[in-house]
C-alpha cells in the first residue's frame, strides 16, 4: 500500500467505517510505518474527538416558546378524570332519543292510520246482490230489481 493509497482510506479506518479486515490490516500496518500517513492519522482522530464533544446547540428559543404552556394544560387536561366528557356523551344521546321519539310521535299523531275507508266490522260493504230474505229486516236500501 503506497501513500495515495492509504489516505483514501484513512478517514474511513480513523472513523471505523472501513470493514473489509485484509484492508483494515493493511493500513494499519503502512500508518505505523509511514510517519506521514501516520501524522495525518493523529490529526483525523483529533478531529473526530473534537467533533464529539461539541455541545449541540438547540435550535430554536425555548424562553419564548409556547410549548411548555401548551403542554402543561395538555397534561392537565389528560389528568381530569374521563367523568366530564363521558356525562356530556349521555347527556348528548337522551337528547337525541328524545328528538327521535318525539318525532316518531308526531308522525303517528299527523298521519291517518290507514288510507282505507273506515268500516264497522257489522255494517255491510256494499248493498247485496239478491233481494233480502223475507224474514230479514232491510236497512232501508234495496237494490233496484224490476
Ligand atoms: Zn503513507
Amino acid at each position: 500500500m503506497n501513500c495515495g493509497e492509504a489516505q483514501q482510506e484513512l478517514a474511513l479506518w480513523v472513523g471505523q467505517d472501513l470493514t473489509d479486515p485484509v484492508r483494515i490490516e493493511t493500513l494499519r500496518r503502512h500508518v505505523a510505518i509511514c510517519p506521514v500517513c501516520g501524522q495525518r492519522a493523529k490529526a483525523l482522530k483529533a478531529s473526530l474527538v473534537a467533533l464529539g464533544s461539541l455541545e449541540v446547540p438547540q435550535t430554536y428559543d425555548t424562553i419564548d416558546s409556547l410549548w411548555p404552556e401548551v403542554e402543561a394544560r395538555i397534561m392537565a387536561r389528560q389528568s381530569q378524570p374521563p367523568m366530564r366528557s363521558s356525562l356530556v356523551i349521555w347527556a348528548a344521546l337522551g337528547l337525541l332519543s328524545l328528538v327521535i321519539l318525539g318525532g316518531t310521535a308526531w308522525m303517528w299523531r299527523t298521519t291517518p292510520p290507514s288510507a282505507a275507508p273506515a268500516v264497522t266490522p257489522n255494517e255491510p260493504v256494499a248493498p247485496p246482490l239478491y233481494p233480502p230474505s223475507p224474514g230479514h229486516q232491510s236497512s232501508g236500501i234495496s237494490p233496484a230489481i224490476p
